[in-house]
């Protein structure tokens, strides 16, 4: 097994490199940073191929098989980034800057720092020698995470399912501590909510604007239903991966807004953050109504970004509506039908996780998260429904609230000590699950 301190430093070189090649998606442009990985890996031994949908815009895929059956283990990761202001950093985004025991830039955390990692643990085990005994490991690298995955993630799985059929899949979606009351835990996400968008729209009569009451104004309709979004608050109701992650906090999970009541009183960001896991959310984002400022509107649109827990679906979603907004008033079309999608809790790869998490934090543990959001596991669950896909990049020095608040934002950033833990977790990975 390689060292601590040799991961530490080869995933922090490759991931200052990473940074350096922009693929702010849109347009991505991931081509050169996934030929950088691409001859690494084949220098290393493993068999590779770029894969690519459209020109320019490659996924990786390197294998390293073995001559005896066993479990075909997945590294994901996705190359390219959001955008970044500069004017909003202390450094240049794209600078790898090393700074205060910290790789600074636009993907630290989300995610080429995790990409890094599990390429630095990959190139130094096939650098001494190891191959699998077992099985297969798979490193794939996918393009267009952040704009929806057409050309990334979902073209793999529908259009080359033999290249990146496994049984595991690790990816991103969790790993960071979290503090609450005494307990330290580390989420490993093995969910994702769905996407119920939908539009919202109320209709009046249209008149001419100096003369108001002559009318019935459509977007004034929208009013209460949008007051009666403001709270963002979800209509609460109890899955199973939520029910172990209460019970983990210490907190009742058949006692719902009893627990995010406890949470708010020892720690509001708490709350924050685990509520969505809880029901489905409504937010309203987009709004439109008259093209011209002299003509009151007959007709508003609202645009709401609904997200609904696994294994629930439309119907969900309209109970939500109707608990939020009452039966009557506006009309309520879907632009998106997205269901959410799981993992089983308990499997060895999650005893695996929690050994890990047990053994380089002694007192701390592991509590199943869902991601309010999405990710590329999504399209892995959908093509392969027997595979474990779980989310899991172990941070220890920055904590969950931390990590929230830099993804996607200014000055993102993650700890060279973390990435030293997350690649240490590839490699035993890699090691005890292809032996
Ligand atoms: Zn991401």
């Amino acid at each position: 097994m390689p060292d601590r301190a040799q991961l530490e430093r080869r995933a922090t070189e490759l991931l200052q490199r990473l940074i350096r090649f922009n693929t702010v998606n849109p347009p991505g442009n991931e081509q050169a940073a996934q030929e950088f990985l691409r001859d690494l890996l084949d220098a290393a031994g493993f068999e590779c191929r770029l894969l690519a949908a459209v020109e320019g815009r490659p996924n990786l895929v390197a294998r390293l098989g073995a001559s005896s059956d066993g479990p075909r283990l997945c590294l994901l990761g996705h190359v390219d980034s959001v955008l970044a202001d500069p004017s909003e950093w202390t450094v240049d985004p794209w600078s790898g800057h090393l700074r205060d025991g910290c790789v600074w830039g636009r993907g630290a955390l989300d995610m080429k720092g995790q990409v890094a990692a599990e390429a630095a643990a990959a190139l130094a085990l096939a650098d001494e020698g190891w191959r699998p005994e077992a099985g297969e490991l798979k490193l794939v690298f996918t393009c267009d995470e952040e704009t929806g995955a057409e050309h990334g993630a979902r073209w793999l799985c529908e259009e080359h399912p033999d290249a990146v059929r496994c049984d595991l899949v690790v990816n991103e979606g969790a790993g960071q501590r979290l503090e609450f009351d005494g307990r330290r835990l580390y989420g490993v996400c093995v969910a994702e909510k769905g996407a119920f968008r939908f539009t919202l729209t109320t209709s009046g009569r249209a008149g001419h604007a100096s003369v108001p009451r002559i009318a019935d104004n459509a977007l004034v309709r929208m009013a209460p239903l949008l007051e009666a979004l403001r709270e963002g608050r979800p209509a609460y109701s109890l899955s199973p991966e939520p029910e172990e992650l209460l019970l983990a906090l210490g907190l009742d999970p058949h006692d719902l807004e009893g627990s995010v009541r406890t949470m708010e009183a020892k720690d509001p960001r708490v709350a924050i953050l685990i509520e969505p896991m809880l029901g489905v959310t409504l937010a309203p984002t987009m709004i439109t109504a008259s093209q011209k400022i002299n003509v009151i509107p007959s007709r508003a649109e609202l645009q709401v970004d609904c997200r609904v827990p696994p294994g629930l679906g439309e119907e969900a979603a309209l109970t939500a509506i109707r608990a939020a907004l009452g039966n009557d008033g506006y009309e309520v079309r879907f632009d998106d039908q997205v269901s959410g999608k799981r993992s089983p809790v308990e499997t060895p790869l999650m005893d695996f996780i929690r050994d890990f998490v047990e053994r380089t934090d002694p007192g701390a543990g592991v509590a199943p998260v869902v991601l309010p959001g999405f990710s590329d596991s999504h399209w892995w669950r959908a093509a392969f429904p027997e595979c474990v896909a779980y989310g899991f990049f172990p941070r220890r020095r920055m904590d969950a609230f931390e990590a929230f608040s830099l993804i996607h934002g200014a000055d993102e950033r993650v700890a060279v000590e973390d990435l030293g833990l997350a690649a240490t977790f590839y490699a035993e990975l890699m090691v005890e699950t292809l032996r």
